[in-house]
């Protein structure tokens, strides 16, 4: 670390008035490139590793990593094919942060752009603001050429559709199984709190971060709703000098409780990436006091899941229950389990 970035440090935490040990990486070349993600995303974080094994910033290459997720129409979570708002519209939320520059870039309730993570990219590099939002995110995303089109697949529609249908006792609309059809209550239950997203971090060789978080929120949101995906600090973040933070699950817990600053702020003071996110996943349940959002035994009834790696190439997650993610390097991709805080599924 230079001289400069540990005073920096050193002073920001004063600030902070936290009790700051120097920050306990050195700068080190590492055997190969790392990235993280969530579980959709082994593919993605073999080509992010690749990329930065060409040469690629880890931004990019985590970009990169996660556009084989976007334009995958059979994954419900993320870009093309994801789920939609309550209206039946596809409604996209990315963001990118870039360790080297400290920059970031951002869209929220993005309509009818596949690749969301790239038009974020472009709010970096192209703007001096952070985060563009709706209109004014899809007016800037077509001004640089990214091509308007229908997301909503046949399956993704028919799960809206299904939705609509289970959603209220009193409109006029009748769940199949009402009129006599097979299928039932389970569809209710699968779409409630039905969640999906990319969380990407990368690692250069030479210890430079970058990542990205992209999805299409929350399925059956309402329209304008924007989570935690594209907000640097809740569910993603890197700081060059400490490593990367994201989360993907229930976005509001992950903003009120600034979910991927909270992992990099907790490597900087010397915890390890599972660590961290454990750290995180506990302040999740401290800070989650009303009781709908509470299961019999009074744990979250909800799924979040961090993840973080740092800049000595060392990686982990956690889960408030159990789950896996995906770790990628020079030998390939796989999937690996989260430390969960709880073993069962809530009840
Ligand atoms: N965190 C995303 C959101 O709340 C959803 C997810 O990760 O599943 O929009």
């Amino acid at each position: 670390m230079t001289e400069f970035s540990r005073r920096r440090f050193l002073q920001s935490a004063a600030a902070g008035a936290l009790a700051a040990p120097a920050l306990p990486f050195g700068t080190r070349t590492l055997r190969s490139p790392v990235a993280i993600s969530s579980a959709n995303g082994v593919k993605a974080v073999e080509l992010a590793v690749q990329r930065m094994i060409e040469g690629w910033r880890p931004v990019d290459a985590a970009v990169a990593g996660v556009e084989l997720v976007e334009n995958d129409p059979n994954d419900d979570s993320v870009g093309l094919g994801g789920l939609p708002n309550e209206d039946g519209v596809v409604e996209l939320d990315a963001c990118v942060m870039d360790g080297p520059s400290g920059l970031g870039g951002a869209v929220g309730a993005l309509q009818n752009i596949k690749n969301p993570a790239a038009v974020a990219l472009k709010v970096m590099r192209h703007t001096d603001h952070v985060l563009l939002v709706g209109p004014g995110a899809l007016r800037f995303a077509k001004m640089h050429g990214f091509p308007e089109e229908n997301l909503l697949t046949e399956a993704s529609r028919q799960k809206w559709l299904e939705w609509c249908e289970q959603r209220s006792a009193v409109d006029k609309r009748i769940a199949p199984e009402e009129n006599g059809a097979e299928h039932g209550k389970e569809w209710f239950d699968k779409y409630k709190h039905k969640t999906g997203t990319i969380h990407l971090g990368a690692i250069a060789a030479n210890g430079d971060v970058g990542s990205c978080t992209t999805t299409s929120g929350l399925a059956f949101k309402i329209p304008g709703r924007v989570g935690d995906s594209p907000l640097l600090g809740c569910g993603n973040y890197c700081d060059n000098d400490v490593g990367t933070g994201g989360s993907t699950g229930r976005g509001e817990a992950a903003i009120l409780a600034n979910g991927g600053a909270f992992v990099v702020h907790q490597m900087a003071l010397g915890k390890s990436p599972t660590d961290a996110c454990l750290e995180a996943v506990k302040r999740v349940v401290r800070l989650t006091k009303v009781k709908r959002l509470l299961d019999g035994k009074g744990r979250p009834n909800f799924q979040v899941h961090f993840y973080a790696a740092n800049k000595d190439g060392k990686v982990g997650a956690a889960a408030m229950y159990a789950s896996q993610y995906a770790v990628g390097d020079e030998g390939g991709g796989r999937l690996v389990d989260v430390a969960a805080l709880y073993d069962e599924a809530p009840r």
